[in-house]
């Protein structure tokens, strides 16, 4: 078709995409986000403060209700925008890597975006390729389909030429938009895009499945829970007590409240969520890009690391390096010339082809090497031009070669073979001698095994090529004549050495699994370091695979080295299985279609951007360059990621003490509340949010890559914390708060026992003073936290601006709840004299000063703060 037809067509029939994938309602999902603890106690607190003020109106509670209500859905509002957000640059992120499809315009195979796929172009598919639009074949060479997505059956689906069904669905020659091809390869006429597919007709279009908790989702859900039952025992057992000492039911009811509110952190799962967003567009701009947010994380606890060779180690930028014709090498350099026969094996059985421009060549970087290095000698569009291909069995890494039968002069034809050195020597009857066949024998086969073996130990991939008269169109097992080898060179990416050395020391395994010969992979491996202080790599081939139960090869994977060799990408999933089975969290890299089921199976799975629709849509992860050190690079991310998280966790239980205490302290000593619900809520929302954000992008400290993973076991809220937290920093806190407030209130003249209003200037200002000591030893806290292990004095205030920007905020906040009429209306505050403040400061500075002690002996490997103080 033209492509001016085709531009006509789309105008009528519409771009080529499905108007919109049924996916959740976006209202379910705002629903979703009241589904927590946190909601749930708060709404509680809301209710308590409305039935208070049922019982005693007018005095502000139906404010604190509205307020608490509003919390609640401000909560779940921001973190669904935030999802909404993430989603939504997912969405184009995904975009960069948008579907092309293959189709003949103008006379010509062009790529172009699927969504101007028209009715009447025609298309090619092969293994691998989401079938673009519903499509007729016209040709197919062993195409196999995975319609389980538009049929619900999962067994690959054989195509061919007849309409064998007249359910459309059930007809062979027939493949659907949205439908996978397997193997083989084909072409068709489209006669449908868009909604007018099948796959577009299908009205309801099932729901996604239901995404799986991650790890993160989990923790996250276990620290709600001891925070939520934290808060229950505190409020219950106070409630109780209170009662039987007090017997006011109404400042009970205030109490209840005000403990609920205190012990949640209202803004936590918020900045959670925000933190993990901004780190996977920080991995984006690293070429990694993140399907699910919470999958940021999972990459931190990686331990091991299973990669393809071709094209992740290796640049996938093939070069012949060397050609052998019988025994002999070929010298080009001399000004020798290759056999006729030699070159159209090279040349035909061969599906890529020559282009302008850098890449030099499309398709198969094996077969593009050979064409390149045929392109010297000969004339390949002519050679394609005089002979006609009358099948192709094509390449599978299973069979590890592939076969066309060419038509070549007037009647006769020729298959022409290319694949594995095993594979094609034990096909092969004859050898080729100086222009003669002659007979192979026992002795001839080991004498080439023996040269393969000598070009792969210089790290060359070896096709061997051999050729047939073929008397039938069928795929032949015998009777070949075998050619030579040609050696192709993929020189290693140069950065994997150092991203392998990092993986190294930070105890993370990595594992090379590839299709090419033991010989030719241990070469790059010790190329890229595979090996160090006498650590051999362990190699481990597909044949010993398959012997191999589960448990055996569990045992094997101890060494700090593997690869795995002559392996082909089905394999890859016991390789998982053998590796979970020792409690491995495992990161697994393919491209393939037959790689997509270990994709799934790896807690992380990680497709090449540069590989197939397949691969990619089962990964949690795509790489937009292929490249290894983007995954190490990831799991840095990652593991930076859990530590940020953990430090603003730390941070925000700090204030929840001096939150908590004052309701008791008003319960247990009858004194006047030191610091009332608005200013908790000033604080958990105001103060402390954008701090929480400073540290989530604080940079890793020294460590991070030179430390184990992280056990399956750690947890986000682990006793430590607590202990730092509410056992530390949090009493410090509040014993500033107290010691700010009792002096405001013994300086204005009052005495113990003493009852003050609300409205009373002396009771605003001791409140004040106590909430202003809180802000000022958070600001403490929030530079002492920058680090978790390193001297925060280590850290300079300018690397992070946020920082600034947060303590900057604090103050403000502070200086408006002191000073502006209206504020202090809100939080029943007045402005106190700056003493006060300053009264603040050495609490402030021995909360500083305790915390890095902390940190200097666990620095200094003291097992007491390690055991009980180290998060
Ligand atoms: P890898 O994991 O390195 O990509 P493959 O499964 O692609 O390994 O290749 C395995 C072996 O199959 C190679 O060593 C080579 O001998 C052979 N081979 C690779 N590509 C082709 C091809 N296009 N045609 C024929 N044989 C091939
Ligand atoms: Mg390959």
């Amino acid at each position: 078709m033209a492509t001016s037809g085709a531009l006509e067509r789309l105008e009528i029939c519409g771009r080529n995409i499905f108007e919109n994938i049924g996916s959740e309602s976006a209202l379910k999902k705002y629903f979703k986000q009241f589904h927590n603890f946190f909601s749930f106690l708060l709404i509680a607190g809301a209710l308590l403060s409305y039935a208070s003020e049922l019982l005693d109106p007018g005095k502000g509670n139906l404010y604190i209700a509205i307020a608490l209500f509003g919390v609640v859905i401000l909560n779940a509002t921001f973190t669904f925008i935030q999802e909404y957000q993430a989603e939504q640059i997912m969405a184009s992120f995904r975009q960069l890597i948008p579907p092309v499809a293959k189709v003949l315009r103008d006379g010509e195979i062009k790529e172009i975006l699927a969504p101007e796929l028209v009715v009447g172009d025609v298309i090619f598919i092969e293994e691998g390729d989401k079938v673009p639009a519903d499509g007729r074949l016209i040709e197919e060479n062993t195409l196999k389909v995975d319609n389980s997505s538009l049929t619900g059956e999962a067994e690959p689906q054989l195509r061919s030429l007849e309409c064998t069904h007249p359910n459309i669905l059930e007809c062979r020659n027939m493949v659907f938009s949205g439908t996978l091809v397997l193997t083989g390869n084909g072409k068709a006429v489209v006669y449908g895009t868009g909604q007018n597919t099948q796959m577009g007709k299908l009205a309801t279009l099932t729901e996604r499945t239901t995404s799986v908790e991650t790890p993160l989702r989990k923790e996250l859900n276990n620290f709600i829970r001891i925070i939520s039952i934290i808060a229950i025992f505190l409020g219950i057992s106070f409630f109780t007590i209170g009662f039987v000492t007090q017997d006011l039911f109404l400042l009970n009811l205030i109490f209840a409240i005000g403990i609920i509110v205190a012990n949640v952190p209202e803004g936590l799962l918020p900045t959670v969520t925000l933190s993990l967003s901004l780190a996977s567009k920080r991995m984006a701009k690293r070429n990694a890009l993140i399907k699910r947010l919470e999958s940021v994380e999972t990459l931190g606890s990686t331990t091991v690391i299973c990669t393809d060779k071709t094209g992740t180690l290796t640049q996938n930028k093939m070069a012949i390096h060397s050609m052998t014709l019988g025994f002999e090498q070929i010298d080009v350099s001399n000004g020798e010339v290759p056999p006729d026969i030699l070159m159209k094996v090279a040349v035909l059985c061969n599906n890529s082809r020559l282009v302008e421009g850098p890449s030099r060549y499309k398709g198969d970087p094996t077969e593009g090497a050979l064409l390149m290095y045929a392109s010297k000698f000969t004339d390949i569009d002519l050679m394609r031009e005089n002979n006609t291909r009358l099948k192709e069995y094509s390449f599978d890494s299973l069979k590890e070669r592939m076969q066309v039968i060419y038509h070549t002069d007037p009647g006769e034809q020729e298959s022409y073979l290319k694949g594995a050195t095993e594979v094609v020597i034990k096909m092969c009857d004859h050898v080729l001698m100086n222009g003669d066949e002659v007979p192979i024998t026992e002795d001839d086969r080991n004498k080439l095994l023996d040269m393969h073996l000598k070009i792969a130990g210089r790290g060359e991939r070896v096709l061997a090529l051999a050729y047939r008269r073929a008397e039938e169109e069928i795929e032949y097992d015998t009777g070949f004549t075998f050619i030579g080898f040609a050696g192709a060179v993929d020189p290693h990416r140069p950065e994997v050495k150092d991203a392998i050395h990092k993986c190294h020391q930070a105890g993370i395994k990595v594992v090379m699994i590839t299709g090419d010969h033991p010989v030719t992979a241990l070469s790059i491996a010790k190329n890229v370091g595979f090996s160090s202080n006498g650590n051999e790599p362990v190699m481990i081939t597909g044949a010993e695979l398959d012997k191999l139960s589960v448990d055996e090869l569990s045992k094997k994977l101890k060494a700090p080295y593997i690869i795995f060799a002559r392996t082909s990408p089905v394999q890859k999933l016991k390789i998982v299985q053998a590796f979970q089975s020792r409690g491995e969290i495992v990161t697994m890299t393919g491209d393939g279609v037959n790689d997509a089921p270990a994709i799934k199976n790896a807690d992380m799975g990680v497709a090449m951007g540069s590989g197939t629709d397949v691969a990619r849509e089962s990964a949690d992860m795509i790489l937009l360059d292929d490249n290894f050190a983007t995954i190490v690079n990831a799991v840095e991310e990652g593991r930076t990621v859990f530590d940020n998280i953990k430090k603003f966790i730390a941070y925000i239980l700090t204030s929840n003490i001096p939150e908590i205490l004052p309701f008791i302290a008003f319960v247990l000593l009858s004194i006047p509340l030191p610091m009332n619900v608005q200013l908790i809520l000033a604080i958990d929302l105001g103060t402390d949010i954008l701090p929480a954000l400073a540290l989530a992008v604080e940079k890793g400290e020294g460590d991070i890559m030179k430390r184990p993973p992280r056990s399956k076991y750690e947890r986000l809220l682990t006793p430590q914390i607590l202990l730092t937290s509410y056992g530390m920093k949090g009493p410090i806190e509040a014993l500033a708060g107290f010691t700010c407030y009792f002096a405001v209130l013994l300086d204005g003249g009052w005495t113990w026992g003493q009852a003050l209003l609300s409205n009373d200037l002396l009771y605003r200002q001791a409140i004040m003073a106590f909430f202003a000591a809180v802000i000022v030893c958070q600001i403490a806290n929030l530079l002492v936290s920058r680090t978790r292990i390193e001297s925060a004095l280590s850290r300079n205030m300018f690397t992070n601006k946020i920082i600034l920007l947060a303590v900057v905020s604090e103050l403000v906040i502070l200086s408006m709840i002191m000073f502006h009429p209206f504020a202090n209306k809100i939080f029943g505050t007045a402005p106190i004299s700056m003493e006060y403040i300053v009264l603040a400061m050495p609490f402030a500075i021995l909360l500083f000063v305790q915390d890095e002690i902390r940190k200097y002996y666990i620095r200094k490997g003291s097992l007491l703060a390690k055991t009980f103080l180290k998060w």
